[in-house]
C-alpha cells in the first residue's frame, strides 16, 4: 500500500514506497518518532526518517507557518508522526492514536526539533 495515500498500491521497490500519483505529484511521507522527554513531561523526536539538519533546513518555515491539525491515523505506531509533503508544501501532519491526546504538545516537539542543527537523533 502507498505509504503517503494509504489507498493505491505502491511501485515496487519504489524509494518512498508511493503509488504511481503520488510519485508523479512529488508527495512524500516522512516519519517520525516521538518520546517522553527528561523530565517526563514533555515529548521529544526521538527519531525520524530525516535528519534533524534536513528537518531544518527544508520543513522549519513550513512547520512554523502550518496552521492545520494533525490528523490521527491508525496506520501509524506508538507516538508515531508523520508529515505528508509535496515538493515544496507541508501538506499535512498525521499522528498516532496514542498522540492525539496530546496533539499540539506533539506538533510542538515537532517544530521544536526543526530548530535543531544536529545530524542525527
Ligand atoms: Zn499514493
Amino acid at each position: 500500500m502507498c505509504r503517503v495515500c494509504l489507498k493505491r498500491p505502491e511501485i515496487p521497490d519504489e524509494r518512498y514506497g508511493r503509488c504511481e500519483s503520488c510519485a508523479k505529484n512529488g508527495r512524500v511521507a516522512f516519519r517520525f518518532r516521538l518520546g517522553r522527554d527528561r523530565s517526563g513531561d514533555g515529548l521529544v523526536v526521538r527519531a525520524g526518517e530525516l535528519s534533524p539538519r534536513a528537518l531544518r533546513q527544508k520543513w522549519r518555515e513550513p512547520l512554523a507557518a502550518f496552521k492545520g491539525q494533525a490528523a490521527a491515523k491508525p496506520h501509524l505506531g506508538l507516538h508515531e508522526m508523520e508529515l505528508i509533503t509535496a515538493r515544496d508544501r507541508l501538506e499535512s501532519v498525521r499522528m498516532a492514536q496514542d498522540l492525539a491526546a496530546h496533539a499540539d504538545e506533539a506538533l510542538a516537539a515537532l517544530r521544536a526539533a526543526a530548530e535543531r542543527t544536529d545530524g542525527a537523533w
